[in-house]
């Protein structure tokens, strides 16, 4: 289960970010992912309810999902950056550089990022 594996991930993620600030408990967690990252939300949410069910730290947490625009490097020119609005979503190869109009260009497939935690800091 891909999800799975992935909200155990972060959790061990934030978990050192816990421990790195003495943190009472994380109150949110914001992940980012783009749309070739092939996350069910629900079953991401399920995932790490699991996980945390047990985790002091984890109570009452939520885990939120931000999706990210398609970004692309251009093999002509080097652009990276979101792809002209032209690209057809379903074929990642067909997206339009939108500095040199080429269509020589490859989709970054991976980039699930946590962007932010929110903690709770002893006073
Ligand atoms: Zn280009």
């Amino acid at each position: 289960m891909h999800e799975f594996s992935l909200a155990s991930a972060i959790v061990e993620q934030v978990k050192e970010i816990i421990e790195e600030h003495k943190a009472i408990r994380v109150k949110k967690i914001s992940i980012s992912a783009g749309p070739y990252e092939l996350i069910i939300p629900d079953l991401l949410q399920d995932s790490f309810k699991i996980i945390t069910d047990e985790l002091e730290k984890f109570r009452e947490s939520v885990l939120e999902l931000i999706r990210k625009p398609a970004r692309i490097t251009c093999l002509e020119c080097d652009y990276n950056g979101e792809p002209d609005s032209e690209g057809d979503e379903e074929f990642a190869f067909n997206f339009k550089c939108p500095e040199c109009g080429s269509r020589d260009t490859h989709i970054d497939r991976s980039y699930l990022t946590i962007e932010s935690v929110d903690l709770e800091l002893p006073s």
